[in-house]
Order: structure tokens, then C-alpha cells, then sequence
């Protein structure tokens, strides 16, 4: 979302919405004010918090939260009416669209349109942790909880910004095991994970700085090392990297640097360790 809100940054500032339209099923939460008080508004500004987006009309902004299948890209074109991932389009001059789509069969990216002086108190950002990126706070304390690092690092009312595949590259690099538990954490590893935390996320940005432009991708660059990397050697020791099988996901880890050599492979006892 960093790189999202910079490129959009750079380039809706001052442009007008036409219309205003969001079809198909609702991903609109909010009908106070209305989607089409945005229509004859201009952008001032886009910004990001935690994995949500503030798109800013001088008094009005629109918050989106794309989840993990929703897209938002700056078309030349505009979509038909009849393409059923699109979520929102935002018609600007010259036949362009600001267009919200989403990909999948879950239905979970949303938009809401709020005023200015309302935004911070919404559910969805007056909950969340401090960024991970670019200066989170000490996290002796942040992470003072008897919980694993691998839950805590991605619980968005924690710390703010980092998702399951990124949580592996900042563990491996801080050599830290993810069924640590954060309130086990030393002053020097609560250290360490904090610098991993800041320059693994740092080496994303660069990426997607160098790769990601306008109309901005359906498919990100992901430059992981560790995450789904399972069977490789670590970027740290050279050791083959292990992985725990979850439903939905997969955890890698070095156990050379992170697991004091034990492999965890089986998701039962994975789910003990939980
Ligand atoms: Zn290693």
C-alpha cells in the first residue's frame, strides 16, 4: 500500500472526479455522505495507514481497505459496466478511471467515504498498532504478550503494516524463532527485531520503487527470500530453509538460526506450539 499511495500521490492531486459509481455487489460501507458528494470534488492528497488507503478530497476522504484480492489501478480506459470484479470507479477527465476491483470469491474489500474530521476515529484505523515502517516504536514493550512473535508481528492493533509473507524475511534476517513468545523477548532481540523489521521493509519499498508504476500492477513484484522459499538455502547461513503447512499458508523459517536446529514440520504440533 506504501508504494499505492505514493505513485497515486504523485499523480491525482488536483484531479476532478466525473462520476462516481460502485457496482455490483456493495463494497461500499458507508451512505452518509453520499458516493456521489465525491463527484465535482478534486483530490488533495493519498496517503496510507497500516494496509488501508486514504484517498483525500479536501474535507471528504474516501478509506479503502483492499484486502488480500482487491486491486486498485489508474486506467486510460474505462471498464464496462459489465466487468464483475469492479468494486468502484472513479470516472476523471480525459476518460481515465480510478477503478477498485477484486479478484476471487470472497467478497471483502470494502470503501467508505467519511469526512474529514471523522477518519481517525473509524474502526478500522482508531484500532490499529503503530507502523512497522519507516520507525516503529521500542518493542520490548509493544510485544509484551505471551503470544508467538509469528501472531503478534501480523496483529494489525499491535504493530500496523505486516503481513504473513513479510513476517517470515523479518524473523529470519532478526534470527528470531516465530513461535517465540513476545514477552520472552531480550532487550538485544527486541533490538534486533526491530532493526529487521525497519530494513526488510525498507528492501520491499526499494523494490516495488524500482518496479511499480502507474497504472500500478494486478500482480506485485514479491521479493522474498524466506517466505514460501521452503527447500532453498537461507539468505543468512545457507541452511536448507523448513516450513510449517498451515490451511491458507505456509511459515518458512532457517532452523540453523531461528529453531536451535528443530525442524517443526507437522501442523499438529505447529498448532500446539500456537
Ligand atoms: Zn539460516
Amino acid at each position: 500500500m506504501e508504494i499505492v499511495a505514493r505513485r497515486l500521490d504523485a499523480v491525482l492531486p488536483g484531479e476532478t472526479i466525473e462520476s462516481a459509481l460502485a457496482p455490483g455487489i456493495n463494497a461500499l460501507k458507508t451512505f452518509d455522505p453520499p458516493l456521489h458528494a465525491l463527484e465535482g470534488r478534486s483530490f488533495t492528497g493519498v496517503r496510507r495507514r497500516g494496509k488501508l488507503l486514504l484517498l483525500e478530497l479536501g474535507d471528504l476522504v474516501l478509506l479503502t481497505h483492499l484486502m488480500s484480492a482487491g486491486r486498485l489501478q489508474l486506467h486510460p480506459k474505462r471498464a464496462s459496466l459489465r466487468d464483475r470484479t469492479s468494486r468502484l470507479l472513479l470516472r476523471l477527465p480525459g476518460d481515465r478511471e480510478l477503478r477498485v476491483r477484486e479478484f476471487g470469491t470472497k467478497q471483502a474489500a470494502w470503501v467508505k467515504v467519511l469526512r474529514a474530521g471523522e477518519v481517525d476515529a473509524d474502526d478500522s484505523l482508531a484500532s490499529l498498532g503503530p507502523e512497522a515502517w519507516p520507525d516503529p516504536p521500542p518493542l520490548r514493550e509493544l510485544l509484551d504478550a505471551p503470544r508467538p512473535l509469528h501472531t503478534l508481528l501480523r496483529d494489525q492493533q499491535v504493530v500496523t503494516g505486516i503481513g504473513r509473507t513479510w513476517v517470515d524475511e523479518i524473523l529470519n534476517v532478526a534470527r528470531l524463532s516465530p513461535f517465540k513468545r513476545g514477552d520472552d523477548l531480550s532487550d538485544e532481540e527486541a533490538e534486533a527485531l526491530r532493526a529487521a523489521m525497519v530494513s526488510e521493509l525498507g528492501r520491499v519499498i526499494d523494490v516495488y520503487e524500482e518496479q511499480v508504476d502507474i497504472p500500478l500492477p494486478e500482480k506485485f513484484p514479491k521479493p522474498t527470500r524466506v517466505h514460501a522459499h521452503q527447500g532453498e538455502p537461507c539468505p543468512q547461513c545457507g541452511t536448507v530453509l523448513e516450513a510449517v503447512f498451515y490451511e491458507d499458508y505456509v511459515m518458512s523459517y532457517c532452523p540453523r538460526d531461528q529453531t536451535e536446529g528443530r525442524v517443526l514440520k507437522d501442523r499438529r504440533l505447529s498448532r500446539l506450539l500456537k
